[in-house]
């Protein structure tokens, strides 16, 4: 099958968060099982300097009219690991450095990109599947209604909380579509032209990236703005949700090149102690307290439970533990703040790999208490080294993670998104579970070192749901 998949970000060139890890991974495990996968992404500012191989090849050149302007669009390919990379490069409005998104213009430039693959397609008409993925994408599969090969779209929905909220007359203004889409209530969402709805309605299939997640999404008909009502009420047959894979290749703590000291299931004990003294060291903090280490890697958004990571700082001194935060995002003046009242707290106020690579393969626990979570990458990458998760039942963290309670298959905490002191209670049976139940720790460890995250079963879900449009 010829797949193209649509996205804002993809590793090894861009990424802000999981959707970025999401589109590598998956695309390489669909070129492993014979597929002919293409990604398509913006060319941004820092790609340029950073990965020089993005603009070796030119590919193609072309312009395309928007409305009012006419925009210039080169594209640049390169091939990695069997996956065709195709770069649209438009100094503007994707030239700028520093942030993917986040600018008052992010609207208008990723319509601007959807209007730059629409012709990419059009010129390049091979495709059997156009893969979406979240708002920044998400009117493409209405722009493809009018090509007259009858492409098959599906679109994946990393985060509903991102929608593209836009105006009325954006319709015409950005994609020269007709103001009807929106007083119909097609494109329309409250007083907005959603992009998301957009997609959602135009797309042949919709998913997002757990079970859990679909079903709560389906049935919350007040959250994201009644997103969950629009999927319910119009998409109900051909919505669905499948589990996302974990790059198990970039994720290895057997081979991962940014840790002080490589292990695996044999190793850990040992391999993840001289990474804790590593981290400390490097940090300068103070390498003897008896208690766990805990970590955090995050985007500091709401969504996150970035209040209960707060509400247990007052908790570390009493167990003799440290937790170290990675993130960045609108609360980190606020977590900030707060982190530099507690010395057991040290906060890394940037987006750091690497160091969020040794963080993973130093820490005892993992924190992770969203208030949703479509799937979550992060509790993978912590089981997969070794560290315990600790995560609210929403979601893809409650279809990869396994509780206690489930006895000896555990392999971490998993406490009630709903219960106002759910997260607190579950931090302090935590530590008290570390110090005096280690066997228990154990095999918690080594259950998560053990398990399967691979995308071998997702890549085929998503090779049937692909299966299950071709033939319409
Ligand atoms: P989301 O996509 O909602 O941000 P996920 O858990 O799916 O959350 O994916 C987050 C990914 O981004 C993980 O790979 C995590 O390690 C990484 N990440 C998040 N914040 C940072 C940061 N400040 N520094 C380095 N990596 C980060």
């Amino acid at each position: 099958m010829n797949i193209l998949l649509v996205t804002s970000e993809t590793l090894p060139y861009c990424k802000s968060g999981g959707l970025g890890d999401f589109i590598w991974s998956y695309s390489k495990a669909l070129v492993q099982k014979g597929h002919d996968v293409s990604v398509i992404v913006p060319l941004y500012g820092s790609m340029k300097t950073k990965f020089p191989e993005t603009t070796a090849e030119l590919y193609d050149n072309y312009d395309f009219q928007m409305n009012w302007k006419n925009q210039g669009c080169g594209v640049f390919h390169l091939v990695n690991q069997g996956v065709n990379f195709y770069f649209t490069a438009m100094d503007e409005p994707f030239g700028r450095e520093g942030a993917l998104y986040g600018y008052g213009d992010d609207n208008e430039r990723f319509a601007t990109f959807m209007m730059a693959v629409n012709t990419f397609i059009s010129r390049h008409n091979r495709f059997d599947v156009v893969h979406c993925n979240d708002w920044q994408t998400a009117v493409l599969p209405l722009l493809l209604t009018y090509n007259p090969k009858k492409i098959k779209t599906v679109l994946t929905i990393h985060n509903p909380a991102y929608q593209g909220w836009s105006l009325r007359g954006d319709l015409p203004y950005f994609f020269n579509l007709s103001t009807d889409y929106y007083d119909s209530g097609y494109a329309r969402l409250g007083d907005s032209f959603n992009f998301l709805k957009t997609g959602i309605m135009s797309a042949d299939k919709v998913n997002t990236v757990s079970h859990t997640h679909a079903n709560e999404l389906m049935h919350d008909h007040v959250g994201f703005g009644g997103m969950g009502s629009i999927i319910d009420w119009c998409r109900h047959n051909d919505f669905s949700g499948i589990v996302n894979g974990l790059d198990t290749q970039v994720w290895d703590p057997l081979t991962d090149k940014h840790i002080g000291e490589n292990y695996d299931i044999n190793t850990y004990k040992a391999g993840k102690k001289v990474n804790r003294d590593a981290i400390l060291h490097l940090l300068d903090m103070n390498t003897f307290f008896s208690g766990p280490l805990f970590s955090v890697v995050t985007r500091l958004s709401s969504q996150k439970g970035v209040e209960r990571i707060m509400s247990i700082m007052p908790l570390l001194r009493q167990y003799d533990a440290r937790m170290i935060v990675i993130g960045t995002g609108e609360m980190e003046d606020q977590f900030l703040y707060e982190s530099l009242k507690y010395p057991e707290v040290y906060f890394v106020k940037k987006y750091d790999e690497n160091l969020a690579h040794l963080l993973y393969a130093a820490s005892d626990y993992f924190l992770m208490p969203s208030y949703f979570e479509p799937c979550g990458t992060s509790q993978m990458i912590a089981m997969r080294y070794g560290t315990l998760p600790i995560v609210s039942n929403v979601g893809g963290l409650n279809d990869t993670v396994k509780d206690l309670s489930v006895g000896d298959e555990a392999t971490g905490f998993v406490f009630d998104n709903n219960c106002y002191d759910g997260f607190y209670n579950c931090f302090k049976a935590a530590n008290e579970f570390y110090f005096h139940e280690p066997e228990k720790y154990t095999r918690c460890q080594v259950n998560g070192m053990k398990g399967d995250y691979s995308w071998a079963k997702s890549a085929d879900d998503y090779l049937e749901l692909y299966k299950s449009i071709s033939w319409k």
